[in-house]
């Protein structure tokens, strides 16, 4: 049994007829509840809820005060490699596009290191394009020792892999794992994955599984908001961290709520996510699932990234390049353009100006024969 099963029924749920079905009595009636189920979820996300963002976000940020006080952990992504096998509609890494393939050398990832380290921040994403040839887990590995040497958590955001890879991977030193679904309607997915390994809807489903298995201390997941109906695909998002969540409590499951940015090439994405729409989905993610990170990144606007960090988020990046060694040189393509080009410091002073924490380092991987 895995999230796979579960999903397939969801999708059984005849969502569209329902969203009109909630009413107000319905959306109070989940606000006052401690423990959330399946049907409080779908009454939060239905367009009755819309009507009551004040009331969620009083709960909300009740709720994430008392669960993580007023910490903000900072992190920034780490471009290393853009090669990827893949044709995904949505992304300027796609197979398809034609531009000058960057992959760092380990001294050019140790002066990105450096520069980002620099900036205080203690917390990476390593991300490539997904691509087993071009940034095998040899790669990776390599890259982490390097990493190694500056930040206190590595986080890698790469391609799906076994669970003896992930495992080979925390063995190296990295604590976490990021993997979006992209989109978790099927059909939908098969549309949009025209090319690649990545087509395999279920290998992608099972992997953040995989890493809880392999022990990674935390693991994040998403969908890419704007591929398909955000209500069905916050909803099924929140299923899968709840899934997780009740499997493996030693992890620490987050969400991610990304919203579709403009890229190199031009596809258009069928739903349009507000942001209305983005506050009424990570309400409904703190509400649902109280101990949960949320995370938000630099594809939303300075302005709402800053409003929305009093409702329930917990991480956010700061200082972000999307380009391989963006941090050190002009880099390459960037793999879709972010919204909020604030530096560290910036974001620092507005946390500390709205009354919140920034954490720079919230944990150190103890020697390996302590924890092992
Ligand atoms: S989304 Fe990921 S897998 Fe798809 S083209 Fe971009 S980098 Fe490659």
């Amino acid at each position: 049994m895995s999230f796979f099963e579960s999903l397939t029924n969801l999708e059984r749920i005849p969502f569209k007829e329902l969203w009109k079905k909630y009413t107000k009595d319905d959306v109070m009636r989940a606000l006052a509840k401690e423990k959330l189920d399946k049907e409080d979820l779908l009454a939060l996300l239905s367009p009755a809820a819309g009507h009551h963002l004040e009331e969620m976000a009083q709960k909300a940020q009740r709720i994430t005060r008392s669960h993580f006080g007023y910490a903000v952990q900072l992190f920034t992504p780490m471009y290393v490699a853009d090669y990827c096998v893949n044709h995904c509609t949505y992304c300027s890494f796609s197979a398809i596009h034609d531009f000058p393939r960057k992959k760092l050398s380990l001294e050019e990832v140790e002066a990105e290191a450096a520069a980002i380290a620099s900036s205080g921040l203690r917390h990476i994403l390593l991300l490539t394009g997904e691509s087993r040839k071009d940034s095998p887990v040899g790669y990776v590995k390599d890259c982490v020792k390097v990493l190694g040497k500056y930040f206190s958590s590595i986080s890698i955001e790469v391609n799906p892999l076994s669970m003896e890879e992930y495992k080979e991977l925390a063995d190296a030193g990295v604590d976490g794992l990021t993997l979006f679904q992209e989109v978790y309607h099927q059909e939908t997915y098969r549309k949009l994955h025209v090319k690649g390994p990545k087509r395999n809807f279920r290998a992608r489903l099972d992997a953040p599984e995989r890493g809880c298995q392999a022990g990674f201390r935390s693991v994040n997941i998403g969908a890419l908001l704007g591929l398909y109906d955000w209500r069905q695909e916050a909803f099924m998002t929140a299923m899968h961290a709840s899934y997780l969540q009740d499997r493996y409590p030693g992890c620490e499951i987050s969400l991610s709520p990304p919203r579709f940015r403009p890229y190199l090439g031009s596809f258009n994405p069928e739903s349009d996510v507000t942001d209305r729409a983005l506050v009424q989905i990570i309400l409904a993610y703190r509400l649902f699932l109280p101990r949960s990170g949320i995370t938000l990144s630099t594809r939303e606007p300075a302005e709402l990234r800053d409003r929305l960090v009093h409702l329930g988020v917990t991480k956010m990046s700061a200082g972000v390049s999307t380009e391989v060694g963006g941090h050190t040189s002009d880099g390459g393509t960037p793999q879709f353009e972010i919204s909020d080009s604030r530096s560290v410091p910036e974001i620092r002073d507005m946390l500390y100006g709205s009354g919140l924490q920034p954490v720079f380092k919230d944990w150190d991987i103890l020697a390996e024969s302590s924890v092992r």
